[in-house]
């Protein structure tokens, strides 16, 4: 008999939630911008969270406060969150790509529809090596761009305007693509249908990061090889491509903690959601350590005021009125 709350459907409502919540706070964000820029006059406050979308912001801002001490005041928001995600990544594997991260919630749904007409396919090993190692370059590159400025610099740049409306300029770029943009999303599209989760797997710097921090973490998948049946079901269903059968425990910087390895694995207990290689603890604990973690740091962040910025309505006013918001 299927179980009421299979893994699978644990992810989707966990998805839903979020990708409904990220709508919401859009809406609230172009009610706050039209207060911002003058159109409206009902003022409705900038949701912290719509800084959750500026990662290079954040890995400024990351860099100020290791240099200076200082929490970013532009979007302390996006730095709170941003810690966050990267505390997620360390605790809980990849559960902001598998649970949170809009943008793995789309590439999970394209992968499907990929699957359901059979294109969506991991290419050969000889390229897919050397396509994963496309994101850690970017990576790379960010942090080296991020990590050799000066404090002069950092500081001139974390203030300019340019910044400062940053999260105003992501919005426009999305509601008002230009025609090249839009057929780079489109190649993106038809790539994340014909390549597994071609997005993630190869592009996203931000999952690089954040893998890099699962594969030292302390939470695994392990099989127990004892129990197999060598099936092949866990690394067919596996959207990552990960081999899970193959290996006893899953440490690749590639797994985002979807437990469907789990979910299609016909063994009971053959694999379990284990801490520190040994401790064997629910399906449900990426899931729901993610999100817990994420909402204690944004209880964190109200708390001690890491999360609005102090600027003043009027100044705020001021800067996105200031030519920068079209
Ligand atoms: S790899 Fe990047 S885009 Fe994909 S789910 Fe993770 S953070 Fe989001
Ligand atoms: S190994 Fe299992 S938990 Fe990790 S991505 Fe693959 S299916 Fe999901
Ligand atoms: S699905 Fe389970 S039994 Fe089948 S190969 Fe994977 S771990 Fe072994």
């Amino acid at each position: 008999m299927q179980k009421i709350l299979s893994p699978g459907r644990f992810r989707l409502v966990i998805q839903t939630c979020f990708v409904i919540f990220f709508v919401y706070i859009g809406f609230r964000f172009i009610a706050f911008l039209a207060w911002a820029g003058g159109t409206s006059e009902t003022f409705v406050s900038k949701p912290g969270a719509i800084e959750g979308f500026l990662p290079i912001s954040a890995l400024l801002g990351l860099r100020w406060l290791t240099i200076t001490g200082e929490w970013d005041v532009v979007h302390p928001a996006g730095l709170s969150i941003f810690l966050a995600v990267l505390l997620i990544a360390f605790l809980c594997r990849k559960g902001f790509c598998g649970y949170i991260c809009p943008v793995g919630f789309l590439s999970n749904v394209l992968e499907r529809v990929g699957r359901s007409i059979h294109l969506a396919r991991i290419p050969p090993k000889w390229l897919d090596i050397p396509l994963i190692g496309l994101k850690y370059i970017l990576l790379g590159g960010f942090c080296y761009a991020v990590f050799s400025m000066s404090e002069k610099a950092l500081g001139m740049f974390i203030h300019s305007s340019y910044n400062m409306t940053s999260d105003a300029q992501m919005l426009a770029f999305f509601l008002h693509p230009s025609l090249t943009s839009m057929s780079v999303f489109g190649g993106l599209f038809v790539c994340n249908i014909v390549i597994r989760n071609f997005w993630c797997r190869y592009l996203c710097p931000y999952g690089a990061l954040l893998g890099l921090l699962a594969w030292v973490g302390p939470v695994h998948i392990m099989r127990r090889s004892s129990l197999c049946i060598d099936c092949g079901k866990c690394s067919k269903h596996c959207p990552s491509g990960i081999s899970v059968h193959e290996k006893k425990m899953v440490r690749s910087a590639e797994c985002i903690g979807c437990v469907r390895c789990v979910e299609v694995c016909p063994v009971t207990d053959c694999l379990s959601v284990v801490v520190l290689g040994r401790k064997s603890v629910s399906w449900k604990f990426v899931g729901i350590a993610s999100v817990a973690v994420l909402l204690l740091v944004w209880a964190w962040a109200k708390l001690y005021g890491r999360w609005e910025s102090e600027m003043p309505l009027y100044m705020l006013k001021r800067i996105y009125t200031s030519g920068m918001v079209h």
